[in-house]
């Protein structure tokens, strides 16, 4: 067998013969892909079509923490370049390297509910439908993204802005402890007693701290049938209907949790005919309580104009938290650049530029997320975890998707910077690190703008 070769932090390439890896080899439960391997091609696969030229110089596919540990103590011994990998949907590409090591947790995904604790432990690559799947069947949830396949991993380091947060919080804000394998080796846990340090920075200080094996969510009761609007508007109607959103958002039930979208609706067999093609702001809402009362609460997002279709009423929770990821397949995957800004307020300017920004898309498969952030998000404190934005209204991203590879980059993501320029003398100067796009990689602007409460 040839030289295994990956690259080290000072920039030359370590050579491993088949008598170095006997040791780590001997003890792994997972397998060690190598680029002549056949599972390599898959696995070296994540959700950005973007980053589909990267080849690491090999793929750790953990299956146990005793993997997790060789895997970072082989790193550290021979400075290797190492990349982790949770879910893989890192919009930056940071779960994917070349000629690196990947440490890769797909198979890392067990999952104990333990109902009377009211906690969730699950491993560190297990993904969102993973969680729902397991709490669900009990009616109880923890929060999470709005697309089943996203990974906790990164989504929870960063924060997690889900269908529940207006009511629990971020999926940081729910976290009771992790275990986590430090740089070298260690396997410590981090929560609120043990190591309160490092659980401060695992809750919104992003991926840094090491590799966490296993996370503990409290959950709550949800479901499993919850009132939910998925209404979808006309395009040309955005700026009006967003203006009443907005109007009615400060009058709203405080445990209501609503997003306002405009995208273009594919030809789906998920999405009713009458729409396929069509250009439309949906508006979105979830009431994690009473099913009635909710249906109630909620009515007023289907008012704010004359629906093209109306897909509200009472839904799986689960339907909810997967409604979405039709729109980001697996195979075939979508070429994004994402880019986030806060707002304290959507002021009629700010709703003109979000209106004229989604008329101009350049991409049919381009996205704008409008996200109100309310109570949940709120009632924790500015400096209790590393999240950086407690106070802001709204979380905009502006997400450029496609799938032509013919160099058209630049013009797809000059969409999201042009626009995102218009926004930020609008802003509280805060980006939202699990939305950010490959080329925002200037680490002290980026981190500043991130952790800006915290610094
Ligand atoms: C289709 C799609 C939908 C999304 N929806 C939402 C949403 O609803 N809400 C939201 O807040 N965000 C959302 N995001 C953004 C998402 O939260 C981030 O991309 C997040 O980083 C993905 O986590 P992951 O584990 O899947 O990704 P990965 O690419 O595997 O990892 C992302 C980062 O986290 C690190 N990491 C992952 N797992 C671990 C671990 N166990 N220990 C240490 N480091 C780890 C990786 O090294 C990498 O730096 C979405 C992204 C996509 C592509």
């Amino acid at each position: 067998m040839a030289d295994l070769k990956i690259k080290t932090n000072s920039g030359t390439t370590a050579s491993f013969q088949e008598e170095d890896l006997a040791e780590l080899m001997m003890s792994l439960r997972g397998p060690l892909l190598r680029p002549e391997d056949a599972a390599y091609e898959p696995a070296r696969h994540v959700y950005n079509g973007m980053f589909a030229g990267r080849h690491p110089g090999a793929i750790l596919r953990a299956r146990s923490t005793a993997d997790v540990i060789d895997a970072v103590r082989f790193a550290a011994n021979h400075d290797l370049v190492v990349a982790v990998r949770g879910g893989g949907h890192s919009v930056a590409g940071n779960s994917i390297c070349d000629d690196g090591l990947i440490i890769d947790l797909t198979e890392l995904n067990g999952i104990h509910l333990d109902r009377k604790a009211g906690t969730v432990r699950v491993q560190g690559g297990a993904t969102w439908g993973d969680v729902d799947r397991e709490t669900q069947a009990f009616g109880l949830a923890t929060p999470g993204g709005v697309v089943s396949t996203t990974g906790i991993g990164g989504l929870t380091l960063n924060g997690g802005i889900g269908w529940l947060r207006n009511k629990h919080g971020l999926s940081c804000d729910n976290l009771v402890s992790a275990e986590v394998v430090t740089a070298s080796g260690e396997l410590i846990t981090a929560s609120a007693a043990e190591n309160p340090d490092l659980f401060w920075a695992l809750r919104g200080g992003g991926g840094n701290f090491g590799v966490v094996t296993s996370f503990e969510f409290k959950v709550h009761p949800v479901g499993p049938i919850v009132p939910a609007a998925l209404v979808m508007y006309p395009l040309a109607e955005a700026a009006n209907v967003l203006r009443k959103w907005r109007d009615w958002l400060p009058d709203a039930q405080e445990d209501i949790t609503s997003n306002a979208i405009p995208f273009t609706v594919p030809v789906s067999e998920h999405m009713p005919p009458p729409v396929h093609g069509q250009q439309v702001l949906i508006i979105a809402g979830v009431y994690p309580g009473d099913v009635e009362e909710g249906l109630r609460l909620i009515q007023p997002l289907r008012e704010l104009g004359t629906p093209l279709f109306d897909m509200s009423g009472p839904l799986p929770f689960r339907a909810m938290q997967s409604s979405f990821d039709f729109f980001f397949p697996l195979e075939n995957p979508l070429i994004s650049y994402w880019k986030s800004i806060y707002l304290n307020e959507l002021g009629d300017d700010a709703i003109e530029i979000l209106a004229e920004a989604a008329n101009n898309r350049t991409s049919e498969l381009s996205m704008i997320n409008i996200v109100h952030l309310g109570k949940g998000v709120r009632s924790v404190g500015a400096k209790e975890t590393a999240f950086g934005e407690r106070t802001a209204s709204f979380m905009i991203s502006l997400d450029a998707n496609w799938r032509d590879t013919t160099g058209d980059t630049a013009r797809h993501a000059a969409w999201a910077r042009s626009y995102w320029d218009r926004l930020n003398p609008l802003s509280t100067g805060g980006v939202y690190l699990n939305f950010v796009g490959a080329e925002d990689k200037d680490a002290d602007k980026l981190v500043r703008s991130a952790f800006g409460a915290q610094l």
